[in-house]
């Protein structure tokens, strides 16, 4: 078994030695299967979280209403969370209450899809009642259980099933797709923060296309920000997309397929929650793709976009061509620019104020966009003393004076 795991025996041990059980479940036995790496482990044990913290000292609260305490051990921290059933769903959501129980199997039974609900022992067992590594070994994504019930409990695994699909590279099984067509608009109940966290995760997993596809297909996209009644557009966009793109590259693609303008861009993306930065983000580089389609790249629209966004901007322009990415040209055109940014410009306001013996006013800023423009292009060295040289002899100023 992997070193995450190796690392948290010792967690299981002292638990055991308390009198309890305790064992690794969800995600990491489920990528532990299936090969993949394993970043951090979850733990589940029939103590209590009081009875924990008397075999922990160090512990945090993060989610003991839950059952979940977070135990601080040699240097590293695990999520260990209490055997517990969930009752009543009454809203499509959380559940009313949470009950702590001593089983194992009940514990798994809560569980969403069978590929999760899994748990391992110390030694490296694989305790499977539902089995999921039969799903795994089908690459099939089920619930536990009817698939009807489950996402009337909580309509959030109809997205994560979608997400694993992405995630995973698996297919949905044939009655938890049927379920999930059905049971569609009990999304309707779920924070957007919530569906936001699938949606990316989603965009980012390798089988993204076609789990877009589904999405569309589905009827759940009536049920996400934005995306009603848009099923062509979003067909449209999960053919574009790639599985090297980053996040900020699908979110310009899907504005872009939408065909939304400036402030539409800002509402819609706002309607996701995503944050001011990452918005602001999405919006530079669909300004540029909307140039690059037009134009070819030139030294002062590389300048302006800056490397990174530049080369987000050309990605998402070829994959609308269906054509492969080529940066090198704006590499190239970034490699030899006089100056990246503003910043190092060896000229300020006050020199040309100086120079000029004028009062600041708009005319500066036109000055100082002139002579970066310029130094950009070569026309002067970027160096105070011949940038005052040209301004004198150029006819900027008899221009604007
Ligand atoms: P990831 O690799 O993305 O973390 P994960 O399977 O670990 O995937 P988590 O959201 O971390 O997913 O949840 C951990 C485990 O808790 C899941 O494997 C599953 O057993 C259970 N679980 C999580 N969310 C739900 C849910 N909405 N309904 C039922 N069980 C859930
Ligand atoms: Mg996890």
């Amino acid at each position: 078994i992997g070193q995450p795991f190796i690392q948290a025996v010792p967690v299981l041990q002292l638990i055991e030695d308390a009198g309890f059980e305790a064992y690794f479940v969800g995600g990491s036995v489920r990528d532990h299967i299936l090969g993949r790496e394993i970043s951090d482990v979850d733990i589940a044990t029939s103590a209590l979280p009081e009875e924990l913290k008397r075999i922990f000292p160090k512990t945090n609260d993060v989610g003991i209403e839950h059952g979940t305490i977070l135990v601080h051990y040699k240097g590293e921290h695990y999520e260990i969370t209490t055997f517990r059933s969930e009752e009543n769903y009454t809203d499509f959501r959380r559940p009313d209450k949470v009950s702590f129980i001593r089983s194992l199997n009940d514990d798994l039974q809560r569980r969403d899809f069978t590929m999760n609900a899994m748990a391992m022992d110390k030694e490296g067992n694989i305790i499977d009642p539902f089995a999921g590594k039969e799903a795994i070994n089908k690459k099939e994504i089920v619930t536990v259980g009817n698939p009807d019930e489950r996402f009337g409990e909580d309509a959030l695994r109809m997205l994560r099933a979608v997400r694993f699909q992405s995630q995973l590279s698996f297919s949905i099984g044939k009655q938890t797709l049927v379920s999930l067509a059905a049971n569609c608009h009990l999304l309707e109940n779920i924070a957007v923060e919530r569906k936001t966290v699938e949606f990316e995760k989603l965009l980012m997993g390798p089988g993204l296309s076609e789990a877009v596809q589904l999405l569309a297909n589905s009827g759940m996209i009536q049920y996400l920000p934005g995306l009603k009644g848009h099923r062509d557009e979003v067909i449209r966009f999960s053919t574009h997309l790639r599985g090297n793109f980053q996040l900020a590259e699908s979110w310009v693609l899907l504005v872009f397929e939408l065909g939304l303008k400036d402030k539409e861009i800002e509402e819609f993306l706002r309607e996701w929650k995503l944050p001011v930065q990452k918005i602001k983000r999405i919006k530079h580089i669909h300004a540029l793709l909307l140039h690059r389609l037009k134009n070819e790249w030139n030294p002062e629209l590389v300048y302006n976009a800056g490397l990174e966004v530049a080369i987000s901007a050309e990605i998402v322009f070829a994959s609308l061509q269906d054509i492969d990415t080529s940066t090198e040209k704006i590499r190239e055109l970034h490699e030899v620019l006089p100056i990246k940014h503003r910043k190092e410009l060896n000229v300020t306001g006050n020199d040309v104020m100086d120079w000029l013996d004028k009062q600041p006013g708009p005319w500066l800023r036109e000055y100082l966009e002139e002579i970066e423009r310029s130094v950009i292009y070569g026309i002067v060295p970027n160096e105070k003393e011949k940038i005052k040289e040209w301004l004198n002899a150029s006819n900027l100023r008899s221009e604007k004076n």
